[in-house]
């Protein structure tokens, strides 16, 4: 395949997106937007703001006004919350924040943005092949077992893992799910680099 590529990577927590996605990125020589850190970034500021994430409205404003910057480091208003965005708070706050269908509006907006300035690329999060590029030129969804995946995430918890994988799967506006058409990969099963030239013969 010539030209530019886009690539949309969804699945559950820990199931190996990051990895894949940046290892993609840098072998194609491509752009990577990891989307989670977007909606992170939200439920940080949100929480920065001692706003409760049930109120609609408060957290919506927060999404639209919010200046941010997600790259190699990620920044919100100027701060750099790359580190702070991992943390167990926001980690517990983000799936409420990231059902807030206004707060998506704005986020998917972003993301195609993105996607267009870029001229394609490698994107990842939970429903980049279902709803932000459903013509992506490839899908894939990961998977690993609820063991693989409550390992690579530790420092969350698997209860707290499980809880956030729930949520996210069982909102009412773009739930994490298969998208059609994608190709679902167990992470567990192969190592990265096995993976990526896989992926990159199926282009
Ligand atoms: O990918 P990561 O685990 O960092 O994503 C954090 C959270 O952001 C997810 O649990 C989910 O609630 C939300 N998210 C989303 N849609 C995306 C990416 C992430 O709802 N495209």
């Amino acid at each position: 395949m010539s030209g530019p590529v886009t690539i949309a990577i969804d699945g559950p927590a820990g199931s190996g997106k990051s990895t894949l996605s940046r290892a993609l990125a840098a072998r194609l020589g491509v752009g990577r937007l990891d989307t989670g850190a977007m909606y992170r970034s939200v439920a940080w500021a949100v929480l920065q703001r001692g706003i409760d994430t049930a109120e609609l409205d408060a957290v919506a404003e927060v999404a639209r006004t919010l200046d941010l910057e997600v790259g190699d480091r990620v920044t919100a208003d100027g701060t750099d919350i790359t580190e702070a965005i991992r943390g167990p708070e926001v980690s517990a706050a983000v799936s409420p924040v990231a059902a807030n269908p206004a707060v998506r509006a704005v986020m998917v907006a972003r993301q195609r943005a993105w996607v267009a300035e870029h001229g394609g690329g490698v994107v990842e999060g939970r429903d980049i092949g279902s709803v932000v590029l459903p013509d992506a030129d490839l899908k894939l969804y990961l998977t690993a077992s609820p063991e693989v995946r409550a390992a690579r995430r530790s420092e969350e918890g698997a209860e707290a893992v499980a809880r956030r994988d729930r949520l996210d799967s069982t909102r009412a506006l773009s739930p994490l799910e298969v998208p059609d058409g994608a190709r679902v990969i167990d992470t567990g099963a192969l190592g990265v680099d096995e993976i990526v030239e896989e992926v990159v013969a199926w282009l």
